[in-house]
């Protein structure tokens, strides 16, 4: 997830050099990604391009890429959060054709990258980077040494290209136009009379103007300083006039993306995170964790907080599913299992932040005592991952909400795929199971707007509770702890989660009338022993809430409230399941005048054991 900006402006009408813009609108994209800066400008007297970046965050690289004396009328920048190719000076965008006379900067993955660059190489191309972003100033070359115009050369490029992303470029060809293209990742236009801009958010510009357009998939084309050119790959040139919006947003929550909080901007990113990760998992890495996985003698999975609730999710499959004997831990209490690590075991340690103290001592434990350690995280080339022997990503963009929401879902998609790739090679069918994991992005976008509002009701209903119950059974507890643990850190209700069949052995002491117990059922075989725990709440008058499979109706009779989730495999439930928990513990917050984006005594990540 990486922030675009470009702009271009009519000759000597910016009062500012052209660099010291783009340092501020980047600055406004950084939240976008943080591990390197670039930008690229013509110099009109020179005629050409000129590329500064650096690895580094804006404020650190500010001096080696000399903003202020950056002068022109047309440039564009880029703020990296890697997908392929760690962070480093030569893999910061822009990055540029052979002739250095096309410069692009680019957002999302290009899948067919591999191929594509294979091909230029044979004819003779020479690529500076490893990202897969460089394919496309070649692509863009190569057509433009055939004769084309720009344009043209974009149109053809997008024919080829595969993936989502968005992406803009400056020919030295056509010194006053950048031009653009838009595939499920994010563009804006923002218009006003003697400068255009492009950016991944429109806080960008927002200084500027509040006149945008929104970009559409498969819409491509370029901005000058008096024109605005759009065209769509299915339906030709775009009616430019019809397409502009005034928005009223003010900076401050429009840095939100109009949300008012990080954390609820972030609930409602998941379907795109999600589908971001489906389609950048690399097959090599999960074959590797596969291959180790399946021919190990034990498996240990820890982690800490939220991710430990979704190591417990794929303890969970590697029993249920593939009868492999797995241990989960939480990392600072890894003592437990120090003897029994040994040669011949596998460690899987997940970390959102790569860092996490406790995380990355339970790693290395692990490795001294012999066992093969695979990293699940978000940020790339962080220590954990470093340190592993198998690294897997789950590039979900940077999460700035301190409560983890879309990294928790994505770090279950990454395990399950590992998981169920593991079962195929030991023969077990798990087609259906995958085509429904693969549908994850649409289902979670479909619930999150069936259910929000609902979920607000249920949220101030618990504002007023000192103590709530989340129960399940089977991996509904994993998820029902995930569920807990929100209320807590962010509304400050205590929350318990434990297995359903639990209650009668101690905590039911503590349900009196309208004690909140929140029910995650699923499609699987504790169906009929959880109905008679829910039975046992209400005959105690507790407020029942039901997170329950859409088909469902006997049981909700029992319940005071339910929201009614779509028909999915119980191994892929927490997925879904989570995003109204999750809303329901923001708005529970926000109705106890907190702020869900900075909970009391909590920080993003934990560095200290
Ligand atoms: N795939 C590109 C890179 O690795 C862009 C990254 C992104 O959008 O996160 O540089």
């Amino acid at each position: 997830m990486c922030g675009i900006i470009g702009l271009t402006a009519i000759e000597n009408y910016l009062r500012e050099p052209i660099g010291s813009i783009i340092r501020r609108c980047l600055k406004r994209l950084e939240y976008r990604g943080y591990d390197s800066v670039g930008y690229a400008y013509i110099d009109k007297q020179k005629l050409k391009i000129v590329v500064k970046k650096a690895k580094g965050k804006i404020d650190d690289v500010t001096r080696i890429l000399d903003f202020k004396n950056a002068y022109s009328n047309i440039a564009i920048g880029h703020t990296r959060w890697a997908t392929h190719g760690k962070p480093s000076n030569e893999n910061a965008h822009p990055h540029t054709d052979c002739s250095e006379s096309i410069a692009v900067v680019h957002n999302g993955i290009i899948q067919n990258y591999m191929e594509l660059k294979g091909k230029l190489v044979r004819k003779g191309h020479v690529f500076k980077s490893e990202t897969d972003t460089e394919v496309i100033p070649h692509l863009l070359e190569e057509y433009v040494k055939s004769g084309m115009k720009p344009i043209d050369a974009l149109r053809e490029t997008l024919k080829i290209l595969k993936g989502a992303f968005a992406f803009a470029a400056i020919f030295t060809q056509e010194r006053n136009k950048i031009f653009f293209a838009k595939m499920t990742s994010p563009l804006v236009l923002g218009i006003s009379n003697k400068v255009k801009f492009l950016a991944s958010d429109i806080p960008a510009f927002l200084e500027f103007t509040n006149r945008v357009i929104i970009l559409r998939d498969g819409e491509f084309g370029y901005i000058s300083p008096q024109e605005v050119y759009i065209e769509s790959i299915d339906r030709g040139a775009i009616n430019v006039r019809n397409r502009i919006r005034v928005i009223s947003w003010t900076p401050q929550m429009a840095m939100k993306g109009g949300y008012p909080h990080f954390m609820l901007k972030e609930i409602h990113e998941q379907p795109l995170a999600m589908q971001r990760t489906l389609q950048s998992l690399n097959i090599k890495e999960i074959l590797e964790a596969v291959d180790l996985i399946i021919n190990s003698n034990k498996i240990f999975i820890t982690a800490c907080g939220t991710s430990y609730h979704a190591g417990l999710v794929a303890d969970y499959a590697l029993s249920s599913l593939l009868g492999l004997p797995s241990f989960t831990f939480i990392a600072s209490e890894y003592l437990k299992y120090f003897k029994a690590f040994g040669d011949g075991d596998v460690g899987i340690i997940i970390s959102q932040s790569g860092e996490t103290i406790d995380s990355l001592i339970a790693l290395r434990k692990m490795k001294e005592k012999g066992v093969k350690t695979i990293a699940i995280s978000n940020v790339i080339d962080s220590a954990i991952p470093r340190e592993a022997d198998v690294a897997i990503y789950t590039r979900a963009g940077p999460e700035i909400g301190v409560a983890a929401t879309k990294t928790f879902t994505t770090q279950i998609i990454t395990l399950l795929k590992i998981i169920l790739q593991a079962a195929k090679q030991l023969g077990e069918d798990v087609e259906k199971i995958e085509s429904e994991l693969n549908k994850t992005p649409k289902i979670s976008g479909r619930v999150i707007r069936a259910h929000e509002a609902k979920c607000r009701e249920i949220g101030r209903r618990l504002s007023d509770a000192k103590s709530a119950f989340y129960l399940s059974r089977g991996i509904g507890v994993p998820l029902s702890m995930e569920g807990a643990l929100k209320l807590k850190e962010i509304a400050y209700i205590h929350a318990e989660a434990y297995p359903a069949g639990e209650s009668k052995h101690g905590p039911i002491a503590l349900v009196e009338p309208n004690f909140p117990v929140v029910f995650s059922m699923l499609l699987d075989e504790y169906r009929e022993s959880l109905i008679g725990n829910i039975m046992e709440m209400k005959a105690r008058e507790a407020y029942t809430v039901g997170l329950i499979p859409r088909n469902e109706r006997q049981v909700i009779e029992h319940l005071d409230t339910y929201i009614s989730l779509p028909n999915i495999n119980p191994l892929i439930a927490p997925v879904i399941y989570v995003i109204p928990m999750q809303l329901i513990a923001y708005y529970a917050a926000v109705s106890r005048g907190y702020d869900p984006d900075k909970p009391r005594n909590l920080a993003k990540t934990v560095t200290v054991e």
